[in-house]
Order: structure tokens, then sequence, then C-alpha cells
């Protein structure tokens, strides 16, 4: 079992931002941004293009309405999205509030953020996410 599909479980703990039936939205834990949040399949796959058409099409809607919620809790220019999947096997999207093209710099520092933040960037997705 990938650790992201221990998250997707409940097995491990993550900040929740939405999830439906097939696929589970956190916050990354070493953010690039406030916001930076990461959109998953429960169903365990290592690359997003091995992915049936239908399923990666629900998976991006899916991330679709997880990047309207994280604009409206994390005003920016754009959510940007990035597929990397070069450290966890487990494929996935990261969604990013852009300010500017910078903000997608997978080399710049991560933010340090107290679990005091970091649940209450998670919170305000979700609360996006549910209205
Ligand atoms: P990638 O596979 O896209 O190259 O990078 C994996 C991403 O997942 C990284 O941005 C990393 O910070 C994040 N990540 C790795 N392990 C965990 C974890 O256990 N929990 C959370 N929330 N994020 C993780």
């Amino acid at each position: 079992m990938s650790i992201f599909s221990k998250i997707a479980a409940g097995e491990i703990p993550s900040y929740k931002c939405a999830e439906n039936e097939e696929f589970y939205a956190f916050l990354d834990i070493n953010p690039l941004v406030k916001g930076h949040t990461l959109v998953i399949p429960r169903r365990e796959m290592d690359y997003i293009f091995d992915m049936e058409d239908d399923e990666l099409a629900r998976f991006e809607v899916f991330a679709k309405k997880v990047a309207v919620a994280i604009k409206k809790a994390f005003p920016c220019v754009k959510v940007g999205q990035a597929v990397l999947g070069l450290e966890v096997p487990h494929a996935h999207i990261h969604l990013i509030p852009m300010q500017s093209e910078k903000d997608m710099n997978f080399a710049n520092p991560k933010l340090n953020l107290s679990s005091e933040e970091m649940q209450a960037i998670a919170d305000k997705i979700f609360s996006m996410y549910n209205v």
C-alpha cells in the first residue's frame, strides 16, 4: 500500500481539503505556497497516464472543483497544476495558487507552517469546496 493510499484510507493523518468516493485532496506536507494541495485517486496506481480515459477525466473534474475552492480560499491569479510523481509512486496532481510563475518552481524553498496553520488552510479550502 502506498503512503498516499494510507492517507486516503485515513491510516496516516493528513490535512483533508476535499473528497469523494474515488478521489481525495489534502495539503502537501512541504508546501511551495499556502494552499498547495495534492489530489489523488483512492485506487492505487503509479503513473497518471496509465489511468483509463474515463477515470482520468473524472480525476481532472474533481481536481477542477478543488482548484475552484482553492482560488476562493486563497485569492490568486490562477491555480497552477503540475504532475511530477518523481518522489511518491501514487498518481497525484499538485494544485498551487499562483501569484506568478515563480510559485510553480519546485526548486523553491518550502514553507515551514505549524500544524495549526496547516489545519486552518485545509479547513478554509474544505469549507469552500462544500458550498
Ligand atoms: P512528487 O512525487 O510529485 O515528485 O512529490 C511528492 C510530493 O508529495 C512532494 O511535494 C511532497 O512534499 C509530498 N509528500 C510526500 N510525502 C507526503 C506525506 O506523507 N504527506 C503529505 N501530505 N505530502 C507528502
